[in-house]
């Protein structure tokens, strides 16, 4: 179903030239944002009042921000408030509990964020690129190549706009707050990593510097950059790290995540497990069944044995049945096959939960994000 769009902005974007998109407050550190302030030749204390009104409030208006003397919020806005992201479309399924945005940035390029609202959470997917260089063979994303790395505030942009949604009472079960972030949009993370650790933090900085949101609910989702997943397990921040093998044998798995012949299958879940070892944080095991290519009972007994190699208790599972893409000869696994997937690695005692494929009919689930134009 393709629902009614909300807040339709259809605004033509301005297209400068491609590159970095204009600074904004949110990209700045707390210091620099009153250096910022200071700089606009304005009181130090205002920096405190912009991050309220933006992490507490969920403003990313300064004209809304009536307690600053209007001289001020025009001032500041022009300097440290730029507008970042435009919804250009939005759509709806679930009755109206997945909601799918199709944001324009400041050059033209797009990206596509989605919320999910369930009975005890509500997740919203973060694009941390626009396209994406990786070319995953059954990703509508990987199809597009990278046009370019979002800026953290472009990221958190995303955040603001669908925890401020959710507590305007926007989306159907009443007003509520954003309680989970997971970097499964469009785009690698680790290959952005700087401005994505950056997003991290202002989503785990407790009010008024950040979102105040638990570490643990955030999820960061890699093809396995090896060195950028060690080097996240350092950061301190102990956010849920989800790696996509999608196979456990080179071979099959180089063909489907190209990355696959830079860092193998053993180099990657031997990062993840020294992500769980420094962290004490539980990996996830992302896995798209593919009919036939990935599917059969061996694999996943040797995705068992390769997990329990590495230890106990350190890891989860997370099958879900492939979004075929448009074109894809592919599709999901047999529901019968699935099963027996997950009752072999239950078999060999990895936890295992199906994922859910919320939000497919409106090209919205894992994997189909690609930022179309409307036809
Ligand atoms: N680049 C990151 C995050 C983006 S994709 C990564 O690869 O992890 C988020 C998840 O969706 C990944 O596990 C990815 O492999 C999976 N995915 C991609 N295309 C898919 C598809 N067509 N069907 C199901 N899952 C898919």
């Amino acid at each position: 179903m393709t629902g009614t769009p909300v807040r339709l902005d259809l605004s033509s974007p301005s297209r400068g030239p491609r590159g970095k998109p204009p600074k904004h407050f949110v990209d700045l550190t707390p210091e620099q944002r009153v250096e910022a302030v200071t700089e606009l030749g304005e009181k130090p204390f205002r920096a405190k009042q912009l991050a309220t009104h933006y992490f507490t409030h969920l403003t990313n208006d300064p004209a809304l921000m009536t307690d600053l003397p209007k001289a001020t919020r025009d001032k500041l806005v022009e300097g440290l408030f730029p507008q970042l992201l435009t919804a250009h479309r939005t759509q709806t399924a679930d009755k109206g509990t997945t909601v799918k945005t199709l944001w324009h940035l400041f050059d033209g390029a797009k990206v596509e964020s989605v919320l999910m609202r369930y009975a005890n959470r509500t997740t919203l997917c973060v694009s941390s690129q626009a396209g994406c260089g990786l070319a995953c063979s059954f990703c509508a994303t990987g199809q597009l190549g990278l046009t370019r790395n979002l800026s953290t505030a472009e990221i958190v942009e995303q955040v603001r706009a669908a925890a401020r949604s959710l507590a305007d009472g926007e989306v159907p079960g009443g007003p509520t707050r954003l309680s989970n972030v997971v970097f499964m949009g469009m785009g690698e993370p680790l290959a952005n990593y700087k401005s994505v650790m950056e997003t991290v933090r202002r989503l785990v900085a407790p009010a008024p510097d950040g979102l105040g949101m638990s570490a643990r609910n955030v999820t960061v989702s890699t093809v396995g950059m090896v060195p950028a997943m060690d080097r996240l397990a350092k950061e301190g921040i102990p956010v849920t790290l989800a790696l996509s093998l999608h196979a456990p044998d080179d071979e099959l798995r180089s063909e489907l995540v190209p990355v696959n012949t830079r860092w193998s299958v053993d180099e990657a879940l031997d990062s993840a497990h020294r992500y769980f070892e420094v962290t004490g944080r539980r990996v996830s095991i992302e896995y798209a069944l593919i009919r036939d290519i990935n599917d059969h009972a061996w694999r996943a007994d040797l995705l068992g044995e390769k997990l329990n190699a590495r230890g106990r208790g350190w890891v989860h599972c997370n099958p879900i049945p492939l979004n075929p893409t448009p074109g894809s000869k592919w599709t999901a696994s047999d529901p019968r096959v699935e099963q027996e997937f997950v009752a072999r690695l239950r078999a060999h005692g990895i936890p295992t939960t199906i994922r859910d494929t919320r939000g497919s009919e409106i090209d919205g689930a894992c994997g189909q994000l690609a930022a179309e134009e409307d036809e």
